[in-house]
């Protein structure tokens, strides 16, 4: 039978590029970058060498990478680094102007609705114990952020905004720049170093531009997972200067920010793949566009369907569409017997049956929300792939739409 993995903003096959780059480090070059050795040594090149070419990729320097176990840790590091700094740094605060000092008292984080829960849940956490207050910003239709709502929301005491660069579900873009210049105005004109900008780049590291300095973002978290590079690692911009606490303790790696010894083919490995996805982006997503839109315009023309995200500001692999009057778990099943492998949203989401927070965010019904599909194309994704869902998708949703009534009752009794 055949195999169309539809599936790749959950997770990518490794290249063979990165493959190989990294096998020397699991067998000849396994030193501890700690060490003082020669063997230490050679491994402490390559971290280095990695940290560079991540920094290149970012318009960064080096020394403001650091390099974490993936997306996740990426995130937390960011947001509770940030938010333990400033009370953390409370105690010492006594002398400094007032002003700086409630905003640290009462600290408030700004977060979009539609964030991953890499972001969602530290955040929620935090303000169920009442070290923060939170505000999540609302978005349009389409799932983008309005900066102007963010202009609204921030306060003397924000330390902290968090948008992502790209939307893992339904792939629509967000305003990055225009939120950057908006911080870095409200900073000027207040005189104080906060609000930090994180964004979650995740979903954005393998298709667009990441210059954090026409971003003008202060913290942005990647991953290896997302762009053929090896999962389990990822790494963090953290622009010098930045007030940042540990989560880790020991060893005192990477500049004390993430003690323990670094997973050395991991990070040559995303360090390969970052810098392979930037060069190459160009022409993939000019071949994935092409995919995408092949497939969402076959797929509109199924009766009551309607297209997640923005049509034209979202990621070049992201399809995301809604069957009325259908569970997309249960297509997701129909599809998964006939070799194609697609999901409803968010991989982490799918272990209930909510609906997805992001679809019900662009102002959706339960019922749209409930039977949406996602389909991320990628490197293996070819013309006859998406022709093949094409054929087989009307009949799917067919089938499902004349078994209505019972999912309507699964539904009640959940
Ligand atoms: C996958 C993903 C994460 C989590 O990354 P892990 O490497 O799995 O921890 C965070 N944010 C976004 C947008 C993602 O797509």
């Amino acid at each position: 039978m055949q195999s169309i993995y539809l599936d790749h903003a959950a997770t990518t096959p490794l290249d063979k590029r990165v493959l190989a780059a990294m096998l020397p480090f699991f067998t000849k070059t396994f030193g501890n970058p700690s060490s003082f050795h020669t063997p230490g040594l050679r491994a402490k090149e390559a971290v280095a060498a990695a940290r560079k070419s991540c920094a290149t990729v970012l318009n960064a320097h080096a020394d403001e990478i650091v390099f974490t176990s993936g997306g996740t840790e990426a995130d937390n590091l960011a947001l509770l680094g940030v938010i333990r700094s400033a009370t953390v740094s409370l105690g010492r605060m006594t002398m400094r102007p007032y002003s700086l000092l409630s905003t640290l008292s009462h600290p408030h984080v700004i977060a979009s609705a539609i964030e991953h829960p890499a972001v969602l849940e530290p955040l929620a956490a935090l303000e169920k114990s009442g070290a923060i207050e939170l505000t999540l910003l609302p978005v349009d239709k389409f799932g983008r952020v309005v900066p102007d709502d963010l202009s609204h929301a921030l306060r003397p005491e924000t330390i902290l905004v968090s948008v992502m660069y790209a939307n893992n579900e339904i792939g629509t873009l967000e305003p990055i720049a225009e939120i950057g210049r908006l911080l870095l105005k409200w900073r000027k004109t207040h005189d104080t170093p906060y609000p930090y900008f994180h964004s979650d780049a995740c979903q954005a590291a393998g298709a667009l531009a990441l210059d954090v300095e026409k971003s003008h973002v202060d913290l942005l978290a990647l991953n290896g997972g997302k762009i053929y590079g090896p999962k389990g690692v990822g790494c963090l911009f953290v622009r010098r200067g930045l007030k940042l606490e540990p989560l880790m303790y020991g060893g005192g790696q990477e500049r004390n920010l993430r003690s323990g010894t670094e997973n050395v083919p991991g990070i040559v490995g995303l360090a390969t793949a970052l810098g392979l996805a930037q060069a190459e982006k160009e022409r993939e997503n000019k071949r994935l566009t092409v995919l995408r839109d092949r497939l969402i315009q076959g797929l509109l023309k199924i009766p009551k369907t309607r297209l997640n995200g923005h049509p034209t500001e979202r990621l070049p692999n992201n399809v995301n569409v809604s069957f009325m009057d259908i569970e997309g778990e249960a297509a997701v099943l129909y599809l998964d017997a006939l070799g194609i492998f697609a999901s409803t949203g968010s991989a982490c989401a799918s272990q209930t049956l909510d609906p997805s927070h992001v679809i019900l965010a662009t102002g959706m019904s339960y019922e749209a929300a409930h039977g949406s599909i996602r389909f991320t194309l990628g490197h293996g994704t070819k013309k006859t792939d998406i022709d093949y869902v094409l054929k087989v998708m009307p009949g799917i949703v067919e089938k499902l739409r004349h078994m209505s009534p019972v999912n309507l009752d699964m539904k009640y009794f959940r």
